[in-house]
Parts: C-alpha cells; sequence; structure tokens
C-alpha cells in the first residue's frame, strides 16, 4: 500500500510507514485529512536544497581571481509538490545535458549540511537545459534537466535524515 503522506510504497502489513512514519492503518475521515498536511509540514518546513555556486571576478592585473563558492538557495522542500518538477528561475548559466556536468547540492535543515553530488548529464541528452526538482515518493527528489516538455531525471536524494 501507498503511504498517504510521503507515498512512499509500504509493504503490507507493516503499520507505518519506513520512511515517514506516518500510519498506515485505519482510515482517515476527509475532515482530518488536514493531518496529512500537518504531518507533512512538519517533516518538511526548514529544509531548503541548495547549490553550490561558484563566482570568479577579474583581478588588478587582468587575471581571474580564486573561486568564490556560497550556497544559494534553489527551493524550500515545503514548496514542492509530489509528482511535479519545480523548475528554478536559473541565475546560473545553462546546462547542457550532452556535456559532463555535476552539480554539488546541499539539502539544508537549520544549520546542518547533507552534501551531494549530482551528474546532470546521466540520463537521454537533452537539447537546452533548465533545471527543475522533482519531488518523489519517500520524500526524496531528484534533479530535472531539460524543458518542461523534454527533460531527464538524475539520481535521487532523500530530503530526510539530516
Ligand atoms: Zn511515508
Amino acid at each position: 500500500m501507498q503511504c498517504r503522506c510521503c507515498m512512499f510504497e509500504v509493504e503490507n502489513g507493516k503499520a507505518s510507514c519506513p520512511v515517514c512514519g506516518f500510519p498506515t492503518l485505519g482510515g482517515i475521515s476527509p475532515e482530518k485529512q488536514s493531518i496529512i498536511e500537518e504531518y507533512r509540514t512538519n517533516k518538511l518546513k526548514n529544509i531548503s536544497i541548495d547549490i553550490l555556486a561558484y563566482r570568479y571576478s577579474i583581478n588588478g592585473s587582468g587575471g581571474i581571481t580564486e573561486p568564490i563558492s556560497e550556497y544559494i538557495k534553489l527551493a524550500d522542500a515545503l514548496s514542492l509538490t509530489y509528482g511535479e518538477v519545480l523548475w528554478i528561475d536559473s541565475k546560473f548559466e545553462s546546462f547542457e545535458a550532452n556535456r559532463s556536468i555535476v552539480i554539488d547540492i546541499s539539502i539544508c535543515k537549520g544549520d546542518v549540511r547533507k552534501e551531494c553530488r549530482v551528474d546532470l548529464a546521466s540520463g537521454e541528452p537533452v537539447d537546452c537545459g533548465g533545471l527543475g526538482i522533482y519531488l518523489d515518493k519517500g520524500f526524496t527528489i531528484e534533479f530535472a534537466v531539460g524543458n518542461e516538455n523534454n527533460y531527464h531525471l538524475t539520481e535521487s536524494i532523500s530530503l530526510l535524515g539530516i
């Protein structure tokens, strides 16, 4: 059966979802649907998905300085909708999926960061590169590379366990 909160496929007979802990047993009356929403909000609040960006500048003698790296927020976990891609209004150069490109991502909750590296090029080549975030089952995300009509998804990363 499917968890009603994070959509993870839960083995039959389990009393709660092994990913998010939401109970699987018993019915939830329509007026109690807000319980699911409240539980989900509690799990995902204060979690942001950040990208490590590098900034270069020209120094006094016309050379390139050492890059300055900083995390830039792409999205709040709560702004994601299950089964949909949230496309990022990109301030970054566009991604070409036929080039090998990795991005450094961090899932951040408060001051705690979980860092991971994602290979954007792993998948079918797509023509032009926008970047989106797809919310999948069990509160995992994948990055979408391409555009709304044609994109591929990267490997998945859990938003939990930080
Ligand atoms: Zn769940």
